[in-house]
């Protein structure tokens, strides 16, 4: 048996689990409801003493009939078993090759990311600097003269580690997507809950002159009323 293109895996099993059960049911039902009619016709033709030859004829004929009908199905059924069980065979070798290639050549993915950051330790692309989240915003936030608990944590001066990962793959934003374009910062800072920076399209900023009284300070901006009221409440307290 030829080994089949692989996108033909599964075709086998799913059409085991799917099609044939009821094929063979419906096969062995119509093999019994004629072996009944059969059983019938046969006593019928016992009961039956002083039958005219015309008539015997015609039952003679629904039993050949029937035999024959009978015979074909049982046939059909066993040449789809037989032609089912050869592609089986040929899924389960498909399968195997394909488990055994896995096992000796494939590169596993975690592999192969490690092997991918080796390389662009060594050759860092220019495109892969890294920049700020939201220009703007961190600019002008510095002028706010207003330090967070962050920044104070901070405070001394650590210089930026040599390598550093080229992707920021953190999820910000309702959306929990990587930063990207312009966003723009919760001014509920230490703790806000949906991820501290948005994608201006998903809070419904147009541009950068819109944001411009936030992005100066003119104006807090937070990202939900949950937010504006812990803000508020903080400021209660102090
Ligand atoms: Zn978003
Ligand atoms: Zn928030």
């Amino acid at each position: 048996m030829s080994v089949q293109h692989l996108s033909s895996i599964n075709n086998a099993f799913i059409s085991t689990v799917d099609h044939l059960p009821t094929d063979i049911i419906r096969s062995l039902w119509l093999v019994q409801s004629c072996n009944i009619e059969i059983n019938k016709l046969e006593e019928e033709l016992k009961a039956k003493d002083n039958m005219s030859a015309s008539e015997f004829t015609v039952l003679k004929m629904q039993l050949n009939r029937l035999y024959a009908e009978a015979t074909s199905e049982a046939q059909a059924l066993y040449n789809q078993l037989v032609t089912h069980k050869i592609t089986l065979k040929d899924e389960l070798q498909q399968l195997q090759s394909v488990s055994k290639n896995r096992n000796t050549s494939t590169i596993h993915p975690d592999k192969l990311k490690q092997q991918l950051e080796e390389h662009y330790k060594q050759h860092p692309l220019a495109s892969f600097e890294k920049q700020p989240k939201a220009p703007i915003k961190l600019v002008l936030k510095v002028s706010k003269k207003k330090p967070t608990k962050k920044k104070e944590k901070l405070a001394p001066y650590v210089p930026p580690p040599p390598i550093e990962d080229p992707v920021d793959t953190t999820l910000y934003c309702f959306c929990k997507q990587p930063s990207s374009g312009d966003m723009i910062g919760c001014d509920n800072e230490t703790s806000c809950p949906n991820g501290d920076w948005f994608h201006y399209k998903c809070v419904g900023i147009m541009n950068r002159v819109q944001a411009l009284p936030y992005t100066t300070g003119k104006k807090p901006w937070y990202c939900s009323e949950y937010c504006r009221h812990q803000v508020a409440r903080r400021r209660r307290r102090r």
